[in-house]
């Protein structure tokens, strides 16, 4: 993580930045760094994150993550399209705009390691540095776009709510083929909750989960479905025969404006390879909320 974002530092610095300095966080530290062509121009903020998601599972690689390989046009990696390859985007154009004299404004980069794992330091960061910080302008690339030739402005983002459950059944693994039927199996009840959570229609059951949405209006809906999408190229990328989701709203609304549940891992008993009679003790789930205000592309 400290290579990484020593790295930022050093990229800033041959782009050009007055300054470019690492801040120490309680978690990983805030790459800052800045150039100050005119006090009376305006100033942009580019935030960005170093850090990645986990590359797991590493046997699906076909590269190793860590180690960018370019193929059919596109770099892979882990991270190369969030949120790394989109702050070096901003890099390097701040360093083409500098060389060629072209730099019109005032430009702060604040680049954190902490965004995949719920940024709880940029916030103290924030408050402490309000006037490093100053701007008119934030420009966040950490969203995608919705084709490469389209270019889109996200403005407006799903949130997220992460919560892992422990489902408890006797007091340790027990014999599947001795205790099996006549005790409670934890995996079976996770799943059945699991199984709960949406009804036929797509809806989330959990009472009270859509109170605070907002729904949009008849406009907005038209001009959020205006952007181009393919349904049969969705499907073709996904390898699905169909698509699923909540009764009555598109594609597009369904994951640009509702809020969704979905279990990101679940896991309880033998996994491993083979068998293993066992009527498991625990078992777990990491079930993600994913909630929304609004959010529309546009061109
Ligand atoms: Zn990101």
């Amino acid at each position: 993580m400290r290579k990484a974002a020593e790295y930022v530092v050093k990229k800033l610095k041959d782009a050009g930045a007055d300054t470019a300095e690492l801040c120490e966080t309680a978690g990983h530290p805030i790459v800052y760094g800045e150039k100050i062509i005119d006090a009376a121009l305006p100033t942009v903020l580019v935030y960005g994150h170093y850090d990645v998601q986990p590359p797991d599972p590493l046997n699906l690689w076909t590269s190793p993550p860590f180690e960018p390989v370019v193929k059919d046009g596109k770099i892979y990696a882990r991270g190369s399209c969030d949120d790394k390859g989109q702050f070096y985007m901003h890099i390097k154009a701040f360093e083409a705009m500098t060389k060629l004299k072209t730099l019109s404004c005032n430009i702060k980069f604040m680049i954190e390691g902490e965004e995949e794992v719920g940024s709880d330091n940029l916030g103290i960061f924030v408050q402490q540095n309000k006037s490093k910080l100053k701007a008119d302008v934030i420009l966040i690339s950490d969203t995608s776009i919705i084709s490469l030739d389209t270019p889109s402005i996200t403005v407006g983002l799903r949130g997220l709510s992460y919560v892992e459950v422990e489902v408890t059944g006797p007091n340790r693994d027990l014999h599947s083929g001795v205790y099996g039927g006549a005790v409670a199996n934890p995996a079976n009840i996770l799943s059945r909750m699991i199984a709960s959570m949406h009804d036929e229609n797509g809806r989330v059951t959990i009472p009270g989960f859509y109170d605070k949405v907002d729904e949009l209006s008849a406009p907005e809906r038209v001009a959020l479905n205006r952007a181009p999408f393919d349904l049969d190229v969705y499907k073709k990328e996904l390898d699905i025969e169909d698509i699923n989701g909540e009764a009555g709203y598109t594609t597009l609304e369904r994951t640009g404006t509702r809020p969704t549940l979905d279990v990101n891992g679940i896991w309880g008993g033998y996994t491993g390879e083979g068998a293993k009679t066992v009527l498991p003790s625990k078992a777990y789930a990491k079930i993600p909320c994913v909630w929304c205000r609004i959010k529309t592309i546009m061109r």
